[in-house]
């Protein structure tokens, strides 16, 4: 019954599709095969059209580095519109229209090699309007992004038809450009090395602190067994589900709620054997990633750059399931409620027509934080801590996530806390926030060739000390030491240092010396060799980093060639937003649930505090994600 359903649904929401009609007049070609190469978001881009005299046959992106999982949904989409519809005139993905112009520019540049008539394959074509849509599914997820697809999937698992409703026209939110990166306990894997610093130290320190509550004392005295046990033992490292609680709630000052907490980090473990068995594949090393603390970081391979290991793992989850049914560029406006009750959603199709979507059992919003919306981090956000959030600050955000469903809950009677913390990541490209681009961020130097600020420290402290050296920036400075062949040395978004290099992709900088380094990015070289030289002797642990530096990576940066890239803070992450319980159900003023209303990943507010421990969103995506997805479809 379930399956005809959804076919009918699928039938339906076809039938609701604005139809667009191919261009009427054909063009004259001269029959062959064109290359054009043009520059995109990130670099060239270059295609390969096919015409015969009459006809544009096929249209390939041949490469491209754009955003992964973003950019190749314009390289997908766009050339086969252009050949089924024999047109120019073809819509752009939607938060994808840089790499969509630069698919047409050189598209456009082959049919003038092709003596085409570009002036009619520009020509607006004709549409009908999409009509109105109403639907019924027992739960309505709001947000394709990680917490969202992570919904939908334990949803469907238990038994619920689902409805997920995304605003732009691809699925992966901030999650699919997000590093990748996983923190969890995993003794397998930590104990392959030794904890690079003084271990005893870093955890005393943590044990010696005053208890803040009931839940933080059992926390500690737990910990304090476990490194009892540990210390008997042979293994290298240490770590814990609890040490990993209040490690992640002081890194976020306290502000955080510690049960919640609790949960994201007992559940962490399971949650990433759980992605893994969707298809997620994790490199077999641990690391200390920036931000992140402690070595308990799960780096993707290099073949899932970013996020897209883990929303290509949902998408193709996904697909197994009957009663699942997706609606592209629909976005989420209110929710419907039956008194108190959230029984629904109103959303707005691509061409403005009315989505209306019924839930039997509940409604999950997961359309994560408001980093990339300017006026509400200004007003929320704006203060001591972080006086100038102003449209001149970058982003790492993807343009669709802009708050809307923390104010659809607000709406509904939910509460909102911490909204006014919001996180500035330290390493992003300086012009456009991104961090796909990032080779090694392990020593950080200022435009006066000095070090300025420990490098395994909180993401906060980092940001705040990068804005105050000259002109807001830093570089990362490595090595031949951490990348022997920049043919192989891949960036986190997969792309080489070598092909950066070459295309002068994020002013990257390569010398044979360290002085030629440092003339070439305008730094005193006599500073440059000092830094590099005492750097050194912190790996080695003959002297104390007087920064402060704990743990480091255990790479040296002595063999020629030597690299340097600049960066700078970007918003990155918002930690407020709606009041949730252990079953994410939204919670209002009085502590009472909100029924029906359910929500998941960056558009919470209680798990980060003051500052997000890099490595802990995507956990929170997935431990959070699957709570929400199983709560709303047993409508509990
Ligand atoms: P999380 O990590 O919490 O899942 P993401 O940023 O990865 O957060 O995903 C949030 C997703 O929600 C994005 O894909 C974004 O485009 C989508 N989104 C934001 N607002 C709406 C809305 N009003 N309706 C539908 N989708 C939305």
């Amino acid at each position: 019954m379930k399956k005809i359903l959804s076919v009918v649904l699928c039938l339906m929401i076809v039938f609701a599709s604005s139809v667009v009609f191919a261009n009427q007049e054909s063009g004259t070609y001269t029959a062959g095969t064109y290359t054009a190469t043009v520059p995109a978001m990130h670099g060239p881009l270059t295609v390969e059209v096919e015409v015969s005299d009459t006809a544009i046959l096929s249209v390939k992106v041949t490469s491209h580095v754009e955003t992964p999982g973003v950019g190749d949904v314009a390289a997908e989409q766009i050339p086969a519109a252009i050949v089924e519809q024999q047109s120019l005139a073809v819509d752009a993905v939607s938060g994808v229209t840089i790499t969509t112009e630069a698919i047409k520019r050189a598209v456009e540049d082959c049919i003038k090699q092709a003596n085409g008539d570009l002036e009619l394959l520009k020509k607006p074509l004709e549409k009908t309007a999409a009509g109105d849509i109403e639907e019924t599914a027992d739960v309505i997820v709001v947000g394709g992004g990680g917490a969202g697809l992570v919904s939908a999937i334990t949803a469907l698992e238990n038994g619920a038809s689902v409805i997920l409703i995304e605003k732009m026209g691809f699925l992966g939110g901030n999650s699919i450009v997000a590093g990748g990166i996983y923190n969890a306990p995993d003794p397998s894997k930590q104990d392959i090395a030794e904890f690079p610093g003084d271990l005893d130290s870093y955890v005393e320190n943590i044990l010696a602190e005053e208890p803040k509550s009931e839940l933080h004392k059992e926390l500690l005295a737990t910990i304090k067994e476990e490194f009892e046990e540990y210390k008997k033992s042979d293994r290298k490292m240490f770590d814990s589900p609890s040490f990993f609680a209040v490690q992640t709630w002081n890194a976020g000052d306290n502000i955080g709620y510690l049960d919640m907490v609790k949960i994201l980090c007992d559940g962490a473990y399971d949650g990433m054997k759980w992605v893994e068995s969707l298809g997620m594949k994790y490199k077999p090393e641990i690391f200390l990633a920036s931000g992140s603390l402690y070595p308990r970081t799960h780096y993707a391979v290099a073949e899932q750059p970013n996020g897209t290991g883990y929303i290509s793992s949902f998408i193709n989850k996904l697909k197994e399931f009957d009663n699942y049914t997706q609606m592209m560029n629909t976005t989420g406006v209110s929710l419907i409620m039956d008194g108190e009750k959230v029984v629904g959603v109103n959303a707005v199709g691509k061409d403005g027509n009315k989505v209306t979507l019924h839930a039997n059992k509940g409604v999950v919003l997961a359309t994560g934080g408001f980093g990339g919306n300017v006026k509400l981090r200004q007003e929320y956000c704006e203060g001591e801590k972080w006086p100038d959030l102003g449209p001149h600050v970058p982003t790492s955000n993807m343009p669709g996530v802009t708050g809307d469903g923390i104010f659809m809950a607000r709406d509904a009677g939910a509460q909102l806390v911490n909204m006014e913390q919001i996180q500035l990541l330290h390493a992003c490209n300086p012009i456009t926030g991104a961090t796909y681009d990032i080779v090694s961020a392990d020593c950080f130097v200022n435009q006066e060739g000095k070090r300025f600020v420990r490098e395994d420290g909180r993401r906060d402290e980092m940001s705040k000390a990068i804005l105050a050296q000259t002109g807001g920036i830093m570089y990362c400075v490595f090595s031949a030491d951490f990348a022997p062949d920049p043919a192989t040395a891949k960036a986190l978004g997969g792309m080489s240092l070598q092909y950066m290099l070459d295309h002068n992709i994020s002013k990257y900088v390569q010398a044979d010396t360290l002085e030629e380094l440092a003339e070439k990015i305008g730094m005193p070289p006599e500073a440059l060799v000092q830094t590099v030289k005492e750097f050194n002797s912190y790996v080695d642990g003959e002297a104390k980093d007087p920064l402060g530096r704990v743990a480091f990576s255990g790479v040296k940066i002595e063999k020629g060639p030597f690299y340097a890239y600049p960066r700078s803070p970007a918003v990155h992450h918002t930690m407020g937003g709606v009041l949730i319980d252990d079953k994410t159900r939204a919670l209002n003023a009085d502590g009472n649930i909100v029924p029906g209303l359910y929500c998941a990943g960056e558009i919470t507010g209680v798990l980060h505090g003051g500052n997000r421990v890099g490595g802990n969103a995507i956990v929170d995506f997935v431990v959070f994600g699957r709570i929400a997805g199983e709560n709303a479809a047993k409508g509990e």
